[in-house]
């Protein structure tokens, strides 16, 4: 008999039958709250009605045309519709499916544009699972590990919060600042020289790595450095952007001004689409030909991702991760101030996770995994993350109000 391959073994038994709101409802009967949200991306929630009849509107009208092939309208108006939101000066978009994707084509235009072929990526930093994104991955062996020659120039620098937040030097949030921008001129001093350097890739919040945020001082050290270096400084937002953080962008809580940005997860509601801005200057150094793919900027894709920009505005969902994150923090902090096992609350609007340790304050991903399994028994879905899976995360969909927060919580409380 088929059967799903063994390596994709799920985090919870639940099969979904069908998605509404913040809610999942399984075939065992079940209704769940779903604080994953598909890994980030079902931002307006599990069929939203504006989302689904955009959808279904395209459906009906063009599902495929191609962007190099024809033009449709879904992507020319997403073009423009981005404009809105995107920082000035980034006006040239391309589209792909996935977030792997957008980060390959934001590397290779990073080379293309600059020359160079070195990438300076963040430890604990998650990129994707093909081999380039791989490559630029340091979040955890597993994606890296038994598939290699990973590709070759690549340098690895430290993120300052995974240093202080782990408590391994005992150092604050400006010692660890300074030691990770030190690090990074060490970097370009003696091993990429900068010359040689096309881009610094790195997450407003590590997702996969741990839900660390970064900070303003170390960005805009980064940005510094750059400039200095005619390097290119490219924001991965895939997991961070539309919203999620509490700000439209995740580097928009650090005032950091990014060569390229990239997007995906919750950019379309659940529809696969991912996609790159730079300026007209940096985009147009991209060979013809070395950018595209069948499916980038699906018809479809683009109608959904539309109606959820507008779900996004119209719903003032941006404030309500503002909101309901404060309200979803402050109700994990109370828990975690009863629970010595909770050595960590962190991230940055809707997008939370709790650090399991053990009593010698070593991480602790068995404890993490009960408390994810104890959660679908009170009806509440969650997922691990960190370089040791000991982090626990809540990342509800952006519409999800007070009631279902406070929900949550008690779910949550009672799984702890
Ligand atoms: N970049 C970041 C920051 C991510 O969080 C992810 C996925 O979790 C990716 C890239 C890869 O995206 P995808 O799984 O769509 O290829």
């Amino acid at each position: 008999m088929s059967h799903l391959s063994e390596h994709l073994r799920q985090a919870t038994p639940v099969v979904a039958e069908r998605g509404e709101g913040v809610h999942l409802f399984g075939t065992d009967g079940r209704r769940y709250l779903d604080f994953t949200a598909g890994i980030g991306v079902t931002s307006t929630g599990h069929c939203h009605p504006r989302v689904v009849a955009a959808a279904q509107e395209q459906v009906a009208t063009l599902i495929h045309g191609q962007y190099t092939t024809v033009m449709h309208q879904p992507l020319q108006k997403l073009v423009e519709r981005l404009g809105d939101v995107l920082p000035p000066g980034l006006d040239s978009l391309f589209f792909a499916n996935s977030g792997s994707e957008a980060v390959e084509a934001a590397m290779r235009l990073a080379r293309q544009a600059t020359g160079r072929p070195n990438i300076v990526v963040c430890q604990g930093g998650f990129h994707g699972r093909t081999v380039a994104a791989a490559s630029l991955t340091t979040s955890g062996t597993k994606v890296r590990t038994g598939f290699g020659p990973l590709m070759s120039g690549v340098h690895v620098t430290p993120f300052p919060s995974t240093y202080y937040y782990n408590s391994r030097y005992g150092w604050d949030e400006e010692a660890t600042t300074r030691f990770a921008l030190g690090e990074l001129d060490h970097l370009l001093q003696t091993v990429t020289d900068p010359s040689d350097t096309a881009a610094i890739m790195v997450e407003p919040v590590l997702g996969e790595g741990g839900y660390t945020p970064a900070n303003s001082a170390f960005l805009q050290g980064l940005r510094e450095r750059a400039d200095r270096h005619g390097i290119l400084l490219v924001l991965d937002e895939v997991q961070t952007g539309v919203g999620r953080t509490g700000r439209f962008w995740g580097h928009d809580h650090f005032g950091v001004r990014p060569d390229i940005i990239i997007t995906a997860k919750g950019l379309a509601s659940g529809f696969p689409l991912s996609g790159i801005a730079a300026s007209d200057e940096i985009m147009a150094k991209a060979r013809p030909g070395s950018q595209g793919g069948t499916y980038g900027g699906n018809a479809v894709a683009c109608a959904a991702a539309l109606a959820t920009l507008d779900v996004v505005e119209d719903e003032g969902l941006v404030g309500n991760a503002a909101t309901q994150g404060a309200r979803l923090r402050s109700g994990l902090e109370d828990v975690a101030a009863k629970t010595p096992a909770i050595g960590d609350v962190r991230g940055l609007g809707l997008m939370l996770a709790n650090e399991f340790v053990t009593d010698a304050g070593e991480p602790d991903p068995k404890t993490a995994s009960r408390v994810q399994q104890a959660a679908v028994e009170e009806g509440l879905l969650l997922l691990t993350c960190g370089p040791w899976g000991n982090v626990v995360r809540l990342i509800p969909p952006l519409i999800v109000s007070e009631q279902q927060i406070d929900e949550g919580l008690r779910a949550w409380s009672a799984a702890v």
